[in-house]
């Protein structure tokens, strides 16, 4: 029995079970596309996929019900924590059962099995000496008389200058931040200024874990996504620091110490435990989908939790020592809505229980939208147009238009009943042949993760349906010919049948009703290729509409609805920053902005948010560093003209001078936009 930490795709036949993890969303808010596109549509179709092949899979998911954002809501509504927690977690479980994601269990964190389990784990590694103590000061609300991790304090972040950086990170810069670097902090409870205190905390030293952590990802698993080793590598080349894994704070798994009134375990420390804790509510022996090496374990998750997944978690379990680690975390990248990132606090999102109101009955076209679209090696981008064409196009015109013509002509011609084949063309060998290489496209795409690839594999079965009938035109055969037509038919039967295998983990609420049509049972996976799924003689039923159209006015509704969202926005955010003080005209003119040319850019090693811009400022060549890399690729940028401040006082970020800087518009969350002159203009102009 080989170890499972060397794996890859190929020997993963050696795994003789599949544990599917999927990020436990954050019971503060509740489910949209964004979530579903990112994490529960892939994980949920790829345990589908593995059951339809009879083999041992549990697709576990549960809600985050832990820390300070939960207890900020809370504070804000006048409510308690767990009131919070439970609304949420109650909409989000039911939504995601009325959707479809087929989780043998969807738990919470704050159940008590969780804070054993929980507890149990800190306590090992407590008592094995995994730990490092530390006292160090913090900071303190003497109002309040309360520590302020995270989110409770906001100050000046020392990176970027933004005003209202958090303790933990600043979202403007996205620097990760420990409270004492803010400048200016203020307590987000009492808008008072903290004191300094000391406390004692635990942590976890990562960068012992280093070494081992490089060999593991970088060396044994460069299968994984380029977007995740990207990610981790980044990560191991910059260098872990030990990572506290208690909070000062009165919500979440009480650190099982003696002593240590007020002390929690770190939201980020409990939260991954959370999938062991629903394993074992689930079931008994838990402990083969955890600890047995021939186990696989796969993590699903979206891009903002790859260190927490392939760095912090791993290290956790790496030191307790029994437990599997991850055979791959098949991270995603962002889901936007209509060329907007999806926000909850702006309720710029599709939620999922509104959408289940509002398109009953349509779970599959979401979810069939979703993967066709996924974000799996970029951000990519939601929109009700793309949603309707998808449905009317592909979901109608392809897969409902053959089924639908298939069902019908079988009913007519022979009374629904099966016909028997009769001698086969070249052509129709070729088509069944067809059906059997599409069944193996799906498996090496979906074995690699690639979703929107498998899907589209299984609709050219569809495809090649609608190509058959088309060419063979039973129709016009069938007084001359009716031999013929019962050839023809029964093979559009048996891609009918082979399509409510294959597209079963796509679209499992609609294959379902396919089967009803056709009088037919579920079938495992690796019957489908075959070329007799149905029997002739086999009587099917009279067939429905397997999908219906969305007219125009529906997609019109949903549009409104976000531009409501977007005006109601605006008109919340015209609390735009006050004016500064007046200037007067000599003051203005001792800025000296000019016109220039991007001529390179590149990203900043080690910082994600900074570019290395090379400009033509018509007076001179020069570099300029910009916050702008999360906006804007650097090979987009190149011949772009900007405005550059080319007076202001040089400055060295991360070793390399900035010479100037350049011309943004931010909107209030933070999204940067280049001010440009609107047409080609002379490098070295002034703008005044
Ligand atoms: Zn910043």
């Amino acid at each position: 029995m080989k170890k499972s930490n060397n794996n890859n795709f190929n020997n993963m036949s050696e795994f003789k079970r599949t544990l599917i993890t999927t990020a436990l969303p954050y019971a503060n808010g509740p489910l949209h596309i964004g979530h579903l596109a990112g994490v529960y549509v892939p994980a949920d179709i790829y345990a589908r996929y593995l059951r339809l092949k009879n083999e041992d899979v549990l697709l576990i998911g549960g809600s985050d019900e832990h820390g300070v954002p939960i207890t900020l809501k809370a504070n804000n509504e006048g409510v308690s924590p767990q009131d919070v927690v439970d609304r949420f977690h109650n909409i989000i479980k039911e939504s995601f059962q009325q959707f479809g994601i087929s989780f043998d269990i969807y738990s919470r964190t704050t159940s008590e099995i969780h804070h054993e389990t929980a507890s149990e784990f800190f306590k090992k590694l407590y008592d094995e000496g995994k730990f490092i103590e530390k006292t160090s000061e913090q900071y303190y609300d003497e109002e309040n008389s309360q520590f302020l991790a995270d989110r409770y304090i906001v100050g000046k972040c020392p990176r970027c200058g933004y005003e209202r950086a958090y303790g933990d990170q600043c979202e403007s810069c996205g620097t990760s931040l420990s409270p004492t670097d803010l400048i200016n902090p203020t307590s987000v409870i009492s808008g008072n200024k903290p004191v300094l205190k000391e406390t004692k905390h635990w942590y976890l030293p990562l960068d012992q874990y280093e070494p081992w952590l490089k060999q593991w990802i970088l060396e044994d698993h460069k299968e994984w996504k380029p977007n995740v080793y990207g990610q981790c590598k980044s990560w191991l080349d910059s260098g872990l620091q030990p990572r506290a894994v208690t909070r000062d704070l009165n919500w979440g798994v009480p650190v099982p110490l003696e002593d240590t009134p007020g002390k929690v375990l770190y939201v980020w420390f409990d939260a991954p435990i959370g999938y062991i804790s629903a394993t074992r509510e689930l079931t008994a022996e838990w402990e083969k989908y955890w600890k047995d090496p021939e186990t696989r374990l796969l993590h699903f998750i979206g891009k903002d939790n790859i260190v927490f997944h392939c760095i912090i978690f791993p290290s956790m379990l790496k030191a307790e020592g029994t437990f599997n680690l991850p055979d791959n975390v098949p991270a995603n990248e962002f889901l936007n809505l209509e060329n907007d990132k999806i926000s909850t606090s702006r309720n710029w999102a599709v939620w999922l229980h509104e959408y289940l109101e509002d398109f009953p009955g349509k779970e599959d076209v979401l979810k069939y939208v979703l993967t066709a679209n996924a974000p799996e090696t970029k951000d990519n981008d939601f929109t009700w147009k793309d949603f309707q064409s998808r449905n009317n196009n592909e979901l109608v015109a392809v897969l409902g238009n053959f089924v639908n013509r298939t069902l019908v002509l079988a009913n007519k011609y022979f009374h629904g009943i099966v016909p028997l084949k009769g001698e086969l063309k070249g052509y129709d060998t070729e088509i069944l042949k067809g059906i059997n290489d599409i069944k193996n496209e799906i498996e090496k795409s979906l074995d690699l993760f690639r979703f929107r690839e498998a899907q589209k594999n299984a609709m050219d079965l569809a495809r090649l349906g609608n190509k058959y009938l088309a060419d063979e035109e039973p129709w016009k055969i069938i007084k001359t010919d009716p031999e013929r037509v019962k050839t023809i038919i029964n093979i559009c039967l048996q891609i009918t049948a082979n399509l409510t295998v294959i597209l079963e983990p796509f679209l499992p609420f609609s294959m379902e009703k396919l089967r009803d049509f056709l009088n037919f049972e579920k079938q495992s996976w690796e019957r489908s290729g075959s070329d007799e799924l149905l029997s002739p003689g086999h009587k099917i039923n009279k067939p429905e509409l397997l999908f219906e159209k969305i007219e125009d006015d529906v997609i019109e509704a949903q549009l409104q609805k976000l531009l409501r969202t977007r005006e109601a926005n605006l008109s919340k955010e015209s609390t735009a920053k006050k004016v500064k003080k007046n200037i007067d005209f000599e003051e203005f003119g001792l800025m000296d902005i000019r016109v220039g040319t991007i001529l390179e850019a590149e990203k900043m090693p080690k910082a994600k948010k900074l570019l290395q811009l090379k400009i033509d400022t018509g007076i001179d060549t020069r570099t300029v560093i910009s916050g702008i890399a999360e906006y804007y690729e650097p090979e987009d940028l190149i011949g772009r003209q900007v405005s550059i401040v080319v007076n202001l006082e040089s400055k060295k970020l991360r070793g390399v001078e900035s010479r100037g800087m350049i011309l943004c518009a931010e909107d209030p969350d933070g999204t940067l936009s280049i001010v440009s002159p609107d047409k080609k203009m002379e490098n070295g102009s002034e703008i005044r």
